[in-house]
């Protein structure tokens, strides 16, 4: 029988790997999708990450809007969603986490949200091979997030993969989708996106050989698309001719093709803040490679904490060539950024601050 062109080759070897086989070999029928439908989202403190659509038999939907179930697939009980959720049996993290250094750097290459470095990060990686291609979030015309392929330093030169947008984005799925084609990764998230992938990477051995590079960007909240899209319309902000958006001091800005700009206060932007956002004390993203943001760094520069053997690696090589142009980081600044979040989201929460 011929091989339809679409069927991907995977190793026996690899095999061993697929956390179905390895689960199901036990199947527990109290470690189904219940437990994280009543645990963590019915709880309110699903942050949206994707891990869990590792399902095997796709019964966990993640689409713009809260997390959701398709019990019709029939549950096997492998428990896999539970084991890779960061937020079942959830210790929120906080903090700035350990670092080896910490640097405002700006992209003598690329232009980006602020300094471009998580797209110089993310060539140097490419060019020195560590990683075959990494995952970004491009955009449409109305900015609904696109997960695409990096696989050649060129790519970043176009602007909608670079930059900011401030929904979810499916990236997780996308990394479960090619995880058995590729051979090395370089995976950029927000801070519950890397603990999602560093859970992840504890359960199933083929994604901690697989995914080399994990680059948080800091984070205070994210949105869903058509909630954000739909609140920046009625208060008059159309997407449809932004050029950017971005958090400022407080602000969310979009900035127009006729270079005007409207903002807003993000305190007035509460009522669209996901619940799972409100459940989440980790602005730095501790659990990255590298982690990288706007605060602590003069304007059209980027903040990026060094944390691992890796990124030290590929920051060597990109001074090396001088692709970086480097300042100084006020780390003071990033630090009040993350005791402000674990002041405006306790965990435990009362529950008054549920929405
Ligand atoms: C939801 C969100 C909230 C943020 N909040 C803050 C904040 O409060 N303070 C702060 O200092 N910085 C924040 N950032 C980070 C900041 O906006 C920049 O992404 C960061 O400074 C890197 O800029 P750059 O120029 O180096 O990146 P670029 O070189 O422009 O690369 C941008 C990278 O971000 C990725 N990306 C874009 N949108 C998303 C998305 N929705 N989900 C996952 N990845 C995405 C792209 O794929 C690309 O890899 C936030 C980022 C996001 C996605
Ligand atoms: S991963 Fe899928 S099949 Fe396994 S327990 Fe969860 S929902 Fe059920
Ligand atoms: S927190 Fe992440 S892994 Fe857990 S249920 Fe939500 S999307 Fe799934
Ligand atoms: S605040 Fe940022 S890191 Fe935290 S759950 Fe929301 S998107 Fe994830």
């Amino acid at each position: 029988m011929a091989i339809p062109k679409d069927w991907v080759s995977i190793e026996i070897r690899e095999l061993e790997d697929l956390p179905c086989l390895r689960y199901a070999e036990k199947p527990d029928r109290t470690s189904s999708y219940k437990l994280l439908k009543e645990m963590v989202v019915d709880e309110g403190i699903c942050s949206h990450c994707g891990t869990c659509t590792i399902c095997p038999v796709d019964l966990i939907i993640l689409e713009d809007r809260p997390l959701d179930f398709d019990p019709k697939k029939g549950c096997m009980g492998c428990g896999v969603c539970v084991a890779v959720c960061p937020r079942y049996n959830y210790k929120p993290l906080s903090g700035l986490g350990d670092y080896i250094d910490v640097f405002a750097g700006r992209s003598r290459r690329f232009e980006g949200q602020d300094g471009a470095m998580v797209s110089e990060f993310i060539a140097c990686a490419l060019e020195m091979g560590e990683i075959e291609v990494a995952l970004f979030v491009s955009r449409d015309e109305m900015w609904r997030p696109e997960v695409v392929h990096v696989r050649k330093v060129d790519d970043l030169l176009n602007r909608k993969i670079t930059g900011t947008k401030y929904s979810f984005a499916s990236l997780m799925p996308e990394l479960h989708r090619i995880i058995n084609r590729v051979e090395s990764v370089g995976f950029i998230g927000t801070p519950c996106m890397i603990s999602g992938l560093r859970k992840l990477q504890q359960k199933v051995p083929l994604y901690k050989r697989k995914v080399r590079l994990a680059i948080a960007l800091f984070c205070t909240e994210n949105f869903y698309w058509h909630e954000l899209y739909e609140f920046l319309k009625e208060k008059g902000a159309d997407l449809r001719n932004a050029i950017k958006t971005d958090i400022k001091k407080g602000k969310f800005i979009v900035t127009f093709k006729d270079k005007s700009e409207f903002s807003i206060s993000v305190k007035e932007m509460e009522e669209i803040v996901p619940s799972g956002c409100l459940a989440c004390q980790d602005f730095s993203g501790v659990e990255a490679d590298v982690s990288i943001g706007s605060v602590g760094s003069k304007a059209g520069f980027s903040t990026f904490m060094i944390r691992s053997e890796i990124a030290m690696r590929i920051f060597e090589y990109m001074k090396e060539r001088e692709y970086v142009e480097l300042a100084e980081a006020k780390i003071g600044v990033v630090k009040k950024l993350c005791d402000y979040k674990v002041k405006i989201h306790p965990y435990p929460r009362d529950d008054e601050s549920i929405p």
